[in-house]
């Protein structure tokens, strides 16, 4: 069934992306997972492939198209289980941080370079005693001349190890609550006071760098703020949320369906008690509610792509997206180990990387909780 928002052009777009996905990075993947970090050389490589900020207009660099495009790139690598680099964070978040709220000046000085790759972004907002409550974030900016001079740590910053400039969730104001959150951009080269912690070790995507950030009385020019004035940081987060859960959405149902495709391919040629293991009524009837949930996953996810493409979907309908569709993910990929028996349990088994990999999906991006919070809140004030 083609989504209505997969138009001929899409399409086309999607069978390269594909191409590139399965055949340029996924070979590399397991390099990258032992070694713990995938090479900074691929994120020019995606910029060549056209990767990168697909959705940035061309007068900033980018590719010009739509969040159809976006949310192909996120499907793919998803599908691809190439999990090493994270382009949601640096396409799908920063670059729109960028283009929403940045000046013409730092649009222009930071995007173009960008979409090639030259410069890899990350996110900044959790710290060691700050997730899912992010007002209670504590790194400082403090105003002094024309500079801010930063103090604080973040930790479980995705793209963090390989990041050249990276969006900050800073405290202009501790008084405040969330009218003092602001967001600054960092440049991270040669940068006094600027730290990365180690590779922090996980239990699934191994080959993704995520890192703590030190800040210790770090300098950046005041005109790094995001937005006109200090405060806006919060809203300017709110605002943005619903596309970042959507891509998470979608990477997940590509996650899913690569699961299910796995799992077949395994259980047609298995051997159990002298016939496929494909044969067996337990085995058919678990892949077709795998399907089944995966479909209407997709389904749902659709729905939303249509409502983001026509500037109508809303946080709480983008938070259903983002809960159901990894808790589902999570559940089907379960299964599909299951199916595999011993060798689900072995690393060597793509499934059994894809367990390990999913499981962070339901906490990212906001707990899955949270997603449940945030829908029934909404419940809430219609009732
Ligand atoms: C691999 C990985 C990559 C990440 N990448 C980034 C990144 O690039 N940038 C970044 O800033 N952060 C990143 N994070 C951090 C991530 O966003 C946080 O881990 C997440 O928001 C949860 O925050 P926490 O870990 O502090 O958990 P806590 O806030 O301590 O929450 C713990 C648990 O409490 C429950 N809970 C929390 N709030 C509520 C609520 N309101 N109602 C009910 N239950 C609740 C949930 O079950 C939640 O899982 C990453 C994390 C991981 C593991």
């Amino acid at each position: 069934m083609t989504p209505v928002w997969m138009t001929d052009d899409v399409a086309l777009f999607r069978d390269t992306v594909r191409k590139v996905f399965e055949r340029e990075f996924a070979p590399l993947e397991e390099r990258w997972r032992r070694q713990h970090l995938a090479d900074r050389s691929v994120w020019r490589q995606a910029g060549e492939m056209g990767l990168l900020c697909t959705s940035i207009p061309e007068a900033y660099g980018g590719a010009g198209g739509t969040f159809a495009h976006e949310a192909v790139v996120a499907y793919e690598q998803g599908r691809a289980l190439v999990n090493s680099f994270s382009i949601n964070v640096h396409s799908g978040i920063v670059a729109h941080y960028l283009l929403a709220y940045g000046s013409e000046a730092q649009k222009l000085r930071w995007l173009p370079k960008m979409a090639t790759g030259e410069l890899v972004a990350a996110i900044a907002m959790s710290e060691p005693g700050a997730g899912s409550d992010l007002q209670a974030v504590r790194t400082s900016a403090v105003r002094d001349g024309d500079d801010y001079v930063i103090d604080g740590a973040k930790t479980f910053i995705t793209n963090g190890h390989h990041a050249d400039l990276v969006c900050v969730v800073v405290k202009t104001d501790a008084a405040r609550g969330a009218k003092g959150v602001s967001l600054l951009m960092v440049e991270t080269a040669d940068l006094p006071g600027f730290r990365r912690g180690r590779l922090l070790e996980k239990i699934g995507q191994h080959g993704l760098d995520t890192v703590e950030l030190f800040f210790d009385g770090v300098r950046v020019p005041a005109g790094n703020l995001l937005g006109d004035e200090e405060g806006q940081g919060f809203r300017q987060l709110m605002q943005q949320l619903a596309r970042e859960r959507l891509l998470i959405a979608i990477g997940a149902a590509g996650m899913m369906q690569r699961a299910i495709d796995e799992t077949l391919a395994y259980v047609a040629q298995r051997q159990v008690f002298g016939e496929p293991l494909l044969a067996m009524q337990n085995t058919r009837f678990k892949l077709a509610e795998c399907q089944t949930e995966t479909t209407i996953a997709q389904t749902f996810v659709d729905a939303c792509i249509a409502r983001q493409l026509a500037g109508t979907l809303d946080v709480p309908t983008a938070a259903m997206a983002k809960w159901s569709t990894t808790d589902k993910l999570c559940r089907v990929v379960d299964e599909c180990l299951q199916l595999h028996g011993g060798y689900g349990y072995m690393s060597e088994y793509l499934i059994a990387r894809l367990y390990a990999d999913a499981r962070v999906l339901r906490i990212l991006g906001g707990a899955n909780e949270v997603m449940k919070e945030l829908i029934a809140r909404s419940m809430e004030r219609n009732a």
